[in-house]
């Protein structure tokens, strides 16, 4: 038996599992209560947070699991150590996850290679705030360095004044702050790629995403208007970070586009939202993928199977039971995936994807099923 344990309970581990069964691998995944989304449809389950010594020991007993994996980037260092005390590998390792979970370890990383990022530099008083803002236009993005997600986080700065309550929180031992120029994109962009440990790089196709209210909402598969140059500039990057930095499973880029440019605005090293495409859209889905670069198993084909493809999120909102959605779902061409998880307002509870032979009008589609499943009919 081949067996991969997954540290974590969302819709990013739940999605591995039909990768999984169909490879013939079995998941084991350590969940935070039995009732989150990933326990619903990992083959098995332990019960507990990854800080818990007891339920990580659980994870990684006999049968012993080939490797350990994460859906997200919240690892402590005493599971890493357990991992190695047991002989399990940790892919990706701890080094390699610090720069998706520090954006200035990330941004000095890479400085270092001399990839692409907007300008930027640590801030920890007004008076730095201040010295940014009057070289960059009177305008920048303070970002936590850790701890953030779906826009939590990120706050445009006009003023140092701005800055004033997040520089104090992080004087009294709060998150470092950075800041960024705010970058006048023409898009967002995202290249994602997979890495064995052997070596083995493959990449898909550069997807556009779309982002309301900091979330991503619609991601287009491949970016619209993607010319071979682009696509070749995007994987150069990704695949000197995923080898630079030893990344092992899969790597999310998500970039700015700027004309021809791309500037680098975060890392994800697991399957992630702009990759869910490839359930449907391409030869190998992310979650193959990375199960099987976690393996270091040869990777499989990232073609993708049609002209355009589609992501559009469910963000939870007047529907509270989802599953009344299915019987009116107005696209017969429409794969829904629902999580399986309770519906908060703009929680993410699902994703449409469509695939088709124009942008417009496969948007459309996708966007109608998304708003139909979550606000639609009677609910
Ligand atoms: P999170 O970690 O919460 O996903 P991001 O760093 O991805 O945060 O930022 C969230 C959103 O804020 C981005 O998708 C983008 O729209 C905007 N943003 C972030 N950094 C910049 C920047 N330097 N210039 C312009 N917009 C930015």
């Amino acid at each position: 038996m081949t067996r991969v344990a997954v540290v974590g309970g969302g819709q990013l581990a739940r999605m591995m599992a039909p990768a999984a069964t169909a490879m013939g691998v079995t998941l084991r995944v350590l969940v935070e209560s039995a009732d989150v989304s990933a326990a619903l449809a990992a083959h098995e389950t332990v019960v507990g947070l990854p800080g818990d010594d007891e339920a990580v020991r659980a994870l990684l007993a006999e049968p012993r699991p080939d490797a350990v994996t994460w859906e997200h980037e919240h690892i402590p260092d005493s599971l890493f150590a357990i991992a190695d005390e047991l002989g399990v590998p940790s892919r990706p390792g701890r080094e390699a996850l610090l720069y998706a979970r520090d954006k200035i370890a990330m941004r000095e990383r890479l400085d270092a290679l001399g990839l692409p990022s907007p300008a930027w530099r640590v801030v920890e008083t007004e008076d730095d705030v201040a010295d940014f803002l009057s070289v960059h236009g009177g305008a920048g993005v303070l970002k936590t360095a850790r701890g953030g997600y779906d826009g939590k986080g990120v706050r445009i700065v006009r003023h140092p004044a701005d800055a004033s309550d997040w520089l104090a929180a992080a004087a009294d031992g709060g998150p470092r702050l950075l800041i960024e120029e705010k970058v006048a994109y023409d898009r967002e962009v995202a290249m994602q790629v997979a890495r064995r440990p052997q070596g083995e790089v493959r990449a898909w196709p550069l997807v556009e995403s779309i982002q309301r209210d900091g979330v991503c909402s619609e991601v287009i598969a491949p970016a619209p208007e993607l010319t071979p140059e682009l696509q070749h500039e995007a994987e150069r990057i990704a695949r000197l970070i995923a080898t630079e930095l030893d990344v092992t499973g899969a790597l999310a880029v998500e970039m700015f586009q700027v004309g021809g440019r791309l500037l680098i605005n975060e890392l994800a090293m697991r399957p992630h939202n702009s990759g869910h495409w490839t359930i449907e859209g391409a030869v190998t889905s992310q979650f193959e993928q990375h199960l099987r670069a976690v393996l270091d198993w040869p990777l499989g084909g990232t073609a993708a199977l049609a002209p355009v493809t589609v992501m559009a999120n469910v963000l939870g909102g007047a529907r509270e039971d989802l599953l009344g959605a299915w019987p009116g779902v107005p696209d017969a061409d429409a794969k829904v995936h629902l999580y399986g998880k309770g519906v908060r307002a703009g929680r993410k509870v699902g994703h449409v994807t469509l695939m088709g032979d124009a942008v417009d009008a496969t948007r459309k589609r996708a966007a109608e099923v998304a708003a139909w499943i979550r606000d639609g009919g009677d609910a």
